[in-house]
């Protein structure tokens, strides 16, 4: 950069931008350091002046025709919801009190009493069961887990609902005790148990939402209910608390698209209320799940992007995404399109692309090895090439699946033409 920049308005910071660099050329220390820089007012062209990171560590950035997949850092936050976060990160704030404000005007908007900002679902049933530890047996934070071996500790779980996400029960030193028939849970109940976890998308077990919490209720156990990725409907963010759960849990990054280490706790105020005792910066179970206030604020921000929208126009749009690709690949031979929605977790439709790998040339997950080759990389559904049903998808051993609502603007044309030119390397 020799000469200024020619836009003929010189602002400041172009012009300590362009001076640095000329003094850099010349071999000459910077008259203003770039601490001073550090320090100034932020110019309002920050933004758009923001250095690539992904670029600069040579992450390819993907498209995501998947879903709001962990592994694929689920969610993009919409536009409003990332200026929330840039505009937090700008000042600093008591954590407590925005964790209070945050909470109450979460619970507000959902419709429950109390609410909790978690790092996210996972985290929340962390801390609903150190809520119910807390509460069942007197205890503070402070005894948790190491004391509750000696207390009572119990937790009641549908054998179809055991999942790896037990751990974040197990952190708490509380156990599990695997129910499978009604009768088994109601004879499950006894002085030590604390809480009961019901795995809402499981798709299994005998005993249904109603009468699981008929009979934990009788016996004045607080019921909790998994519910990380079963947004939309969006109504679900109010269904399980109206229904009588004690405590939901919903993860912060999926389809809600906040942040991606945010998740919600919602419920019973006297339980979420020992749910915050037990959160960062508190030196409990959750000191280490702390959400930043960047993230704080970007929870709260999505519930309030998310509450504007509406399930007819979302799926609308999700389906429209998937026509897209469906006009592009429709005349490769042998080709059928579908849309599939699974019932509970990611109730959103799914571009399910079936054809003849004999005739085509590739199998499903050979093309999904392409496409993730590309740059930017390319990743479907899991369930593409799969077998066995499975995550409330049926089974797809000849098809792509193409998850369409994480596709940001002009992804699905790219997403068509590609898996369209993946398709057609088969028949050489
Ligand atoms: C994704 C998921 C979680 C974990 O959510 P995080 O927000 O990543 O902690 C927990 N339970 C279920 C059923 C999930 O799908």
């Amino acid at each position: 950069m020799s000469t200024p920049p020619d836009s003929g308005i010189l602002t400041r910071r172009s012009f300590l931008q362009w001076s640095q660099s000329m003094l850099a050329m010349l071999g000459v220390a910077p008259l203003v350091s770039s601490s001073a820089e550090a320090f100034a007012a932020p110019a309002s062209s920050d933004a758009s002046a923001a250095t690539d990171y992904y670029a600069k560590l040579g992450v390819k950035k993907m498209i995501n025709a998947a879903g709001t997949y962990t592994m694929f850092t689920a969610a993009v936050m919409p536009p409003q919801v990332q200026r929330a976060v840039a505009e937090a990160a700008k000042h600093p704030v008591h954590l407590k009190e925005l964790q209070t404000r945050a909470g109450e005007y979460v619970a507000q908007k959902l419709r429950c009493e109390g609410a909790v900002v978690t790092c996210g679902a996972s985290s929340a049933l962390t801390l609903a069961t150190a809520a119910c530890i807390a509460s069942a047996n007197n205890a503070t934070a402070e005894d948790i887990p190491q004391k509750v071996g000696s207390m009572k500790n119990e937790v009641v779980v549908q054998k179809a609902h055991r999942y790896g996400y037990d751990h974040a029960i197990f952190l708490c030193g509380a156990k599990i005790v695997e129910v499978e028939t009604l009768e088994d849970y109601k004879r499950a109940f006894n002085e030590k148990t604390i809480m009961t976890n019901f795995f809402n998308s499981a798709g299994a077990g005998e005993i249904g939402h109603e009468q699981w919490l008929q009979v934990a209720h009788e016996h004045n156990v607080p019921c909790h209910i998994d519910a990380a990725a079963d947004m939309p409907p969006i109504s679900n963010l109010w269904k399980y608390t109206g229904m009588g759960f004690d405590l939901v849990c919903f993860s912060g990054g999926k389809g809600i698209r906040g942040p991606q280490n945010a998740g919600l706790l919602l419920g019973k105020k006297h339980l979420t209320d020992l749910a915050h005792a037990s959160n960062n910066p508190n030196e409990g179970v959750g000191r280490g799940m702390k959400v930043a206030k960047e993230q704080i604020v970007g929870m709260v921000a999505a519930i309030d992007w998310l509450i504007e929208q509406s399930d007819e126009t979302m799926a609308k749009e999700f389906t429209r995404r998937a026509d897209v690709i469906s006009q592009i690949v429709k005349d490769i031979p042998t080709m059928k399109t579908s849309i599939f929605t699974p019932e509970v977790a990611n109730h959103v439709p799914h571009l399910i692309l079936t054809y003849d790998p004999a005739v085509v040339g590739l199998t499903p997950n050979e093309v999904q090895q392409r496409l993730r080759s590309l740059d930017p990389t390319i990743e479907l559904n899991p369930s593409t090439g799969s077998p066995h049903a499975g995550n409330g998808m049926p089974a797809c051993p000849n098809s792509l699946v193409v998850g369409t609502w994480m596709l940001l603007p002009g992804e699905p044309e790219i997403v068509g033409r590609q898996i369209r030119a993946v398709l057609k390397q088969g028949e050489a």
